[in-house]
């Protein structure tokens, strides 16, 4: 008969071995339960939690987070997450009160904290909404996401220690991947002749693109999707597209396309390929990672602005 310590021992034995010999998918009541509030910071949390980190996307694929209603299921995801990451600069304007009415105790990570923001009101036309501040658009610079990666690696070594080595490593690879992504749009930027180099977009979600690689965007809409374009506006920028004579306008996945479409048959300027600003596409569509949507909006810019 096995005596009381031995038997112990045994089964704590048999424990530890049941749980090295799961696959590790098996394992995902272990894994920690984060939240990232839309798809281009929930790509970005995956990148850098790996394995460890089972990452839920509150507005997905092709979602418009500026507008999105959260749903009950979105409060329950919330209370058993450990984390809940957002952008801030008030992109989700309906978070702070998600959070609230969850009751979840998960600490709430701004990635966009600690970048150097853009202001709204400096367009030097009007917004005509209610956003003043910060422009929220910060992932569009890579730089800036690179910024939003150290965040989130900090916040996850923060709610669990025992995986700072693989958060590290996975940050640092995910880092170097940045960097010859950022080498990419600055080489293509540089083959587009400069008087070329501005583009037509609905809303105005590319200012910290144009505050990095030199690209001018102007767009009708504002920085937010949630008013429309004014009258005023859209005549500013039929007569700007005469006058300078801009060869493409661009439609954002995440706007609605009339408008644009109605400027273009005004102005005889034709619509680019679709770009992805403030959501990505479907996982096995042209901007299924923050990566392959950076890569895939300079190439629609640079092929419309080089031919
Ligand atoms: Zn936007």
């Amino acid at each position: 008969m096995l005596t009381r310590r031995a038997a112990v021992s045994l089964l704590a034995g048999c424990l530890a071995l049941a749980a090295s010999a799961l696959p590790a998918a098996a394992q995902s009541a272990d894994k920690l339960k984060v939240v990232a509030t839309f798809s281009i910071l929930g790509d970005m949390v995956r990148n850098v939690g790996g394995g460890r980190v089972e990452v839920t996307t509150l507005v997905g694929p092709n979602g418009d987070a500026h507008v999105y209603s959260p749903t009950p299921a979105d409060g329950r995801r919330l209370t058993e997450a450990r984390i809940v990451f957002t952008n801030g600069l008030k992109f989700e304007g309906w978070i702070a009160r998600l959070v609230k009415s969850s009751g979840t105790r998960a600490v709430t990570v701004e990635a966009a904290r600690g970048v150097k923001t853009l202001q709204n009101d400096d367009a030097g036309h009007d917004h005509g909404h209610h956003h003043g501040g910060a422009d929220p658009h910060a992932w569009q610079s890579i730089g800036n996401a690179k910024l939003y990666v150290a965040n989130i690696r900090d916040a996850l070594i923060a709610a669990d220690e025992a995986g700072k080595a693989t958060y590290e490593a996975n940050a640092a690879a995910y880092l170097k991947q940045l960097d010859a992504l950022e080498a990419e749009v600055k080489e293509l930027v540089a083959k587009i002749p400069p008087e070329r180099r501005r583009i037509i977009t609905s809303h105005d979600a590319f200012r910290y693109f144009e505050d990095a690689y030199g690209i001018d965007f102007v767009a009708p809409q504002g920085v937010s999707t949630e008013s429309e374009a004014s009258a005023r506006d859209v005549a500013r920028i039929i007569q700007q597209i005469r006058r300078e004579a801009i060869a493409a306008v661009f439609v954002e996945n995440v706007s609605d396309a009339r408008l644009m479409e109605r400027i273009a048959k005004e102005t005889g300027a034709r619509i680019g390929t679709k770009v992805y600003s403030d959501a990505l596409s479907e996982p096995n569509g042209p901007a299924g990672t923050y990566i392959d949507m950076m890569r895939h909006n300079i190439r629609a810019f640079s092929a419309a602005l080089s031919s």
